[in-house]
């Protein structure tokens, strides 16, 4: 949609909120005597609340990612956004929201813990998308949609005309997952943020940049939906040593680069390993930082690894996932100790 109206479509009392505003709200300036917050007087480099809309970390980051700093919103991981965009525009006992499916569970639960009700959507078993069914699957009560891409388990792209599909047709907001957006050879769809006012994109510090500990994510989108965002966040959701470790990182964007490029060469490896090793029935092509591959047996191969000391994720349990076991891209030498105990696994033919 290129005329989302964010008013129309927040849930009401939201819209109708007035938001608690905070000392710092109310005043900002430096070289000022500041008995307004009942902080402490003493200077550790912490006594201070710290700047909760990160107007120097978001300036920073909306020049990395070419968007305005209105268009950019911070949460304490993306996950803070998730469930921000659900209690911003979804009534609970009445509104839902649909995801694909196999996809990131948090999109569920937070659904489940907002009283919002969650409609999977099956993606196709090669897990490309196909617009029109999902669009009529689409309900009355349908308030956002949420893809993933590169998507969570299964590490493909969605297509982008297929996204452009839903973006146009679906009246509410179309929320675009891209956690390992950093991975992908794929130019991902910042690129729409002007041309439709109903997209959200989600991004995070958690992958690439390899600051997972440090919690911080993003939604990027039209001014008028980061708004409710900012209306219902807590009034210093970005804590001070985040906000300064995320400004440190960006000075270091080259190292980051070096990191990724480094971690897609071997996925791009291994990729060609697993494809030539017996008892691994498919591998899965990844634009991210992890494999999903499909074997006889997730169980007994997540259990034989786990015994060699390797910790991977059986997906078996989703949805079109069946024998799907999801490995992570490690340290080379990681990733060579993971393929040795496969390899074992196989000789000793319990695959
Ligand atoms: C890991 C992951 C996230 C996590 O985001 P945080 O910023 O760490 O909260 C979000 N979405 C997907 C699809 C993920 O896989």
């Amino acid at each position: 949609m290129k005329n989302f109206d964010a008013n129309k479509w927040a849930r009401p009392n939201i819209r109708d909120l007035i938001p608690y505003s905070s000392a710092r709200d109310e005043f900002s300036g430096e070289d000022y005597i500041f008995l307004d917050a009942n902080e402490s007087p003493f200077n550790s480099g912490l006594n201070r609340y710290p700047d909760p809309y990160q107007c120097e970390l978001k300036k920073s980051i909306a020049e990395l990612k070419g968007c305005s700093e209105n268009q950019l919103f911070l949460g304490n991981g993306s996950d803070e956004a998730i469930d921000l965009l659900i209690r911003c525009f979804a009534e609970p006992g009445k509104d839902r929201i649909l995801s694909i499916a196999p996809s990131y569970g948090m999109y569920m639960v937070c659904a489940d813990i907002n009283g919002i009700g969650f409609d999977p959507f099956l993606l196709n078993s090669d897990f490309s998308l196909d617009p029109p069914t999902l669009l009529q699957s689409v309900k009355p009560e349908t308030k956002l949609v949420f893809l993933c891409s590169p998507n969570n388990p299964t590490g493909n792209n969605l297509d982008e005309g297929a996204v452009r599909q839903i973006l146009e047709s679906f009246q509410g907001l179309v929320v675009v997952d891209e956690a390992y957006q950093d991975f992908s050879a794929k130019p991902g769809f910042l690129p729409l943020l002007e041309q439709f006012s109903n997209l959200v994109v989600l991004q995070t510090f958690s992958k690439a940049w390899g600051l997972a500990g440090v919690r911080l994510g993003m939604a990027m989108a039209d001014p008028s939906v980061i708004a409710y965002l900012n209306k219902v966040k807590y009034p210093y959701n970005i804590n001070q040593l985040s906000q300064d470790a995320v400004l440190k990182a960006i000075g270091e964007v080259d190292l980051v680069e070096k990191k990724i490029g480094m971690i897609v060469a071997e996925r791009n490896r291994i990729m060609d390993v697993l494809q030539k090793m017996p008892g691994i029935l498919k591998v899965f092509s990844s634009d991210a930082n992890f494999i999903l591959i499909r074997v006889a047996d997730a169980g007994e191969v997540y259990r034989g690894l786990l015994d060699k000391g390797i910790v991977v994720r059986d997906r078996s349990s989703m949805p079109l996932c069946d024998g799907c076991i999801r490995i992570t891209i490690g340290t080379a030498n990681e990733n060579k100790l993971m393929l040795e105990a496969l390899v074992e696994l196989v000789e000793s033919n319990s695959l």
